[in-house]
């Protein structure tokens, strides 16, 4: 019986088939690493669960850094039918490239790259919130209730949440 060869994911110990991995490969010496997507990079790896958690592990680990557009883009390769936004999000809320709150995007416009706004945000913000985002020209979605996006960063309720980094932006919207 031919076996598949396993690995051990980095973050859950667990063996699996390779196939059930992902492969991240060392950048630098700095513990950065990258997503190896087909698994053929010759350079020191190590293998993560194709599970949200795993992956929502990994993006906090302090040794190994993985940039933030490769856990989009695992997070992105998972995704089966609908795109699940507040997963994705609660896997960036770390990085620095959400900004959450009227105000605060408002102050860093110039910035944002792609809103999403909760489904039960008021008409009267909804109409602020779409009209600044129609006149720059950012992209947006109606998503999740205000609890929801809340819960990604222990706050009661979110009205809305930006993402400031255009490679992230663009992998959300694709
Ligand atoms: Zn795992």
């Amino acid at each position: 019986m031919k076996t598949n060869p396993e690995r051990m994911c980095v973050i859950c110990r667990e063996k699996k088939d390779k196939a059930d991995l992902f492969r991240i490969v060392e950048k630098d010496e700095e513990g950065k690493f990258t997503l190896d997507e087909k698994q053929t990079i010759q350079k020191r790896g190590q293998y993560v669960c194709k599970t949200h958690e795993c992956i929502n592990r990994l993006s906090k680990h302090k040794k190994i850094k993985v940039e933030i557009e490769d856990l989009l883009k695992m997070l992105n390769l998972l995704k089966k039918d609908s795109k699940d936004y507040l997963k994705i999000l609660r896997a960036m809320k770390n990085s620095q490239e959400l900004v959450f709150g009227i105000n605060m995007i408002f102050d860093e416009i110039e910035k944002v790259h792609f809103i999403i706004i909760a489904e039960d945000i008021s008409e009267r913000n909804d109409k602020r919130i779409t009209a600044k985002a129609k006149e720059k020209n950012i992209p947006y979605v109606h998503y999740g209730k205000k609890n929801e996006l809340g819960d990604i960063f222990n706050k009661e309720e979110i009205n809305v949440i930006a993402v400031k980094n255009k490679k992230v932006a663009r992998g959300l919207i694709e």
